[in-house]
């Protein structure tokens, strides 16, 4: 519990407060650039009283938290920590509700511990850019208001905001599941999203988000490259002409599989991601194969188990395996009829495949991190499987396994160093803020 009132109770802190740093505090996170914080309790979490002197912020478990005892007029005073005003204004406001010296400090600092406090000016140059852009804020705001749940530092949903401009992610794969998916990664602000298929727009690939119904005939990547662009808030960065564009390309922050064909959703060939490990590029393998629909794993090369690990832990629990894949595989030499794919289950796929993209992305390490997520037709209820690294599988995932590494460990992505989505070092996606407790909701 927070102890917020206590500098109101006793007036005896000031100088506690005072030592806190927020006293000319200025905005670091996310640039260079230094201008005065002007703090935002996050306007994301509802807020309600649990009794006369416990707020509660949010709704949800995931996110909840309570904080008191805090007396009335402090209470009184968060609705003025809105964006508006400076520390300067705040502390003003502070002296004329006769708030003793310090409080309002206190309470900026507390509130910033606890991972309630945004900064409505912060996110650094890139973030001040973005904020310049109304019309494309506009479009992102509820991505913004999202990301501040999971941010831990004033002006960080900002700065992971903008960072995605900056981000170059391919998708392999342009059926219902991949156009889809590079649509919603573009909507969602990600400046580059390529799509590499072959062949030309079906009947059966047209999805709402996808590819639209006039793309029948047209080249598949051209026409999903082309719906991500009229999904995306803004134009896409200019590439300089130095930009390489084979597959093998190790630019890409993230690079997505999404195959049309079921049996690759059900037992992606291993070879076909060799480009992927030895460049070091992260990788996350979604579809939809018969009724299940599949995210995962994300594949963080040599450190987190990938598809060659999936197909040798298959073939260990069941030795006749790899004679089924065979015949899958082979497809008895046939054209094969068009594979079984529900629509909405395609759709929420391709949603739930993006939102674990975002979220490594964003620097953190979502769930679909060595295992697969699988939800199956007509239950749709999702489960985990567990993909063990594998001692036989060349990525190097077990040996790195008994070095003590997890998957996910902090320093864990050192070969992405360059195009490293977020300054913030690579954290659980339940991660919170130490201090802070979740409400019993
Ligand atoms: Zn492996």
């Amino acid at each position: 519990m927070l102890d917020l009132a206590g500098a109101a109770a006793t007036g005896s802190r000031k100088g506690v407060i005072g030592s806190s740093g927020i006293r000319g505090r200025t905005m670091t996170y996310g640039g260079s650039v230094m201008h005065p914080m002007v703090p935002m309790v996050k306007p994301a979490l509802r807020r309600g009283w649990r009794d006369l002197n416990t707020v509660q912020f949010g709704m949800t478990p995931a996110h909840a938290m309570t904080l008191g005892p805090m007396d009335t007029a402090t209470g009184s005073f968060l609705d003025l920590l809105n964006g508006t005003r400076g520390l300067e204004l705040l502390r003003a406001e502070g002296r004329r509700m006769r708030l003793p010296d310090g409080h309002v400090d206190g309470l900026v600092t507390r509130l910033t511990r606890a991972g309630l406090l945004d900064d409505a000016r912060g996110g650094g140059p890139r973030g001040a850019e973005l904020r310049s852009s109304k019309d494309v804020l506009d479009r992102l705001r509820p991505d913004l208001a999202s990301l501040s749940l999971t941010a831990s530092e004033p002006g960080e949903a900002m700065d992971r905001l903008a960072a995605r401009r900056s981000l170059r992610v391919q998708v392999r794969g342009a059926g219902r599941v991949g156009a889809v998916l590079a649509s919603l990664l573009a909507g969602a602000g990600v400046g580059e999203v390529d799509v590499r298929d072959g062949g030309r727009v079906e009947p059966w690939d047209v999805a709402p988000g996808g590819l639209p119904a006039e793309a029948v005939g047209e080249r598949r990547d051209e026409a999903a490259r082309r719906a991500a662009r009229r999904a995306a808030p803004a134009r896409p960065p200019r590439r300089g002409p130095q930009s390489p564009s084979e597959d093998t390309d190790p630019g890409h922050s993230l690079v997505i599989l999404a195959p049309r064909d079921d049996v690759s959703v059900h037992a992606p060939v291993p070879s076909a991601a060799d480009d992927l490990i030895a460049s070091g590029t992260p990788h996350l393998y979604t579809g939809v194969v018969e009724g299940t629909g599949v995210v995962g794993p994300l594949v963080l090369p040599g450190e987190t188990s990938c598809a060659g690990c999936l197909h040798e832990g298959r073939a260990d629990r069941d030795p006749v395996y790899p004679r089924l894949l065979a015949q899958w595989r082979s497809g008895g030499g046939k054209a094969r009829p068009v594979p079984a794919c529900d629509l909405a289950l395609a759709t929420t796929v391709a949603g739930l495949a993006a939102a674990h993209a975002l979220a490594f992305l964003g620097g953190r390490t979502p769930s679909s991190a060595g295992a697969r997520w699988e939800v199956s037709l007509p239950g749709l209820t999702w489960h985990a499987r567990p993909v063990w690294a594998h001692p036989a599988c060349p990525c190097g995932a077990a040996e790195k396994g008994k070095e003590g590494h997890t998957s996910m460990d902090g320093a864990a992505h050192e070969t992405m160093a360059e195009q490293r989505p977020s300054r913030t070092s690579r954290r659980q996606a339940d991660a919170r803020p130490v201090g802070t407790r979740r409400a019993h909701v």
